[in-house]
């Protein structure tokens, strides 16, 4: 067999993953994949750097038969670099969500599209929870004033409030979307709604009091919580812009760990500003790292809270990195061996679309 050439776009862990093995999503720990690559003759490239024309990413996708990325320091596959990539045969995503790759180009090309499908999607749902009952009970600016050596209880519960009682609502209702409403069930919610093409069964409607919402605009006027669950593609980019922000109830708290780019910037943190929006939280931003002055990362609401924004990390849970790392192994295993994926993890086959949460077609 010719060996392959193995390229790994991941993120730099610094001291941190030296002194921590099981930060294996690094350029450090490589996913634990060298010795393994290796001993079969593979050869393993591993770096962070991801931008421009003369990146590692750039110069090595030309030879490379096999790109590994991952979500939370996305090496952008372009078509550009996929018309470059002449030995292309598969890109792994380490982790859920392959937006980050031209999966229109990868189409065409036949290049395959893997991700580790479920791997990390009890870790977002547990981050979505988190946002939500930090933003609605305003949290951030209350222990802001703690650290401040400041003290005035009625500063911070003018704005807070109880998760009992409100309307939840999801935009994409798949295994994060879900999870979500499950463990919002002991919260005593007023309803559930969600927004999908894809329907859920009554049963599991039934198991977490879901009803669906056909229209998005519907959806969000009736939520006091939104959040934001489905893929990005042609059909949800910018899908949260001025005009759906408008359909918002007043005050409301809107939480996205999906991805940054389904939200527009500037409307998100406007209607932040305007207190149309109550609160906004996730760990996703349109272009990552994002940038030192991106407005997300100091936008408030007009009595200074509302801002739950962290890096994008809500997947990447030490539990979560010990799945994706296995699950990327073994997508490699099968490549090698030339045996069958697990079909929930190919989200583009060869020459066409397998799953169906990456738009309607
Ligand atoms: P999934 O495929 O199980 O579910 C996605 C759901 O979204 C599907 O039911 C699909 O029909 C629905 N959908 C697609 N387009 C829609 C639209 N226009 N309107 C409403 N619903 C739509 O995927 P998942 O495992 O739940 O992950 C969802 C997304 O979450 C990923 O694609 C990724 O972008 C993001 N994610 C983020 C992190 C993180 O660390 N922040 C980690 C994992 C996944």
């Amino acid at each position: 067999m010719e060996p392959w050439q193995v390229l790994a776009i991941l993120y730099r862990g610094g001291e941190a993953a030296k002194q921590e093995p099981r930060l294996l999503g690094t350029v450090e720990n490589e996913l634990g994949l060298r010795p393994w690559l290796e001993s079969q003759g593979h050869e393993l490239i591993v770096s962070d750097s991801k931008e421009g024309p003369h990146s590692d990413l750039a110069k090595h996708i030309v030879d490379a038969e096999v790109v590994i990325t991952t979500p939370f320091h996305p090496g952008y596959l372009t078509r550009d670099l996929i018309d470059k990539a002449k030995n292309l045969k598969i890109c792994i995503t380490a982790g859920v969500g392959s937006d980050h790759v031209d999966l229109n180009a990868a189409v065409e090309r036949k290049i395959q599209v893997m991700e580790v499908t479920g791997s990390n999607v009890s870790s977002v749902a547990e981050h979505v929870v988190m946002s939500i009952l930090l933003l609605v009970r305003n949290f951030v600016p209350a222990h802001e004033m703690i650290e401040r050596g400041d003290w005035m209880v009625s500063q911070i519960a003018r704005n807070a409030f109880d998760l009992e009682g409100k309307v939840v609502g999801t935009i994409g209702a798949g295994r994060i979307g879900y999870r979500v409403l499950e463990r919002l069930m002991p919260f005593n919610t007023k309803e559930h709604v969600y927004h999908d093409y894809i329907a859920l069964s009554k049963d599991a409607e039934q198991a977490v009091r879901a009803r669906r919402v056909e229209d998005v605009k519907d959806l969000v006027s009736q939520c006091d919580v939104v959040t934001v669950n489905c893929p990005l593609h042609e059909g949800t980019r910018n899908l949260v812009n001025a005009d759906l922000l408008k359909h918002f109830k007043k005050g409301a708290w809107l939480v996205n760990t999906a991805r940054g780019a389904i939200c527009d910037k500037d409307a998100v943190a406007a209607a932040l500003k305007s207190g149309r929006l109550s609160g906004y939280a996730g760990d996703v931003w349109n272009v990552q790292p994002a940038p030192k002055d991106h407005v997300w990362r100091t936008m408030k609401n007009p009595l200074g809270g509302g801002n739950g924004m962290t890096p994008h990390y809500s997947g990447t849970t030490l539990d979560a990195q010990a799945r994706y790392a296995a699950g990327t192994r073994t997508i490699l295993e099968n490549y090698l061996n030339g045996k069958p994926q697990d079909l929930a993890n190919i989200i583009v086959g060869i020459g066409k679309y397998e799953t169906k949460a990456y738009g309607q077609r």
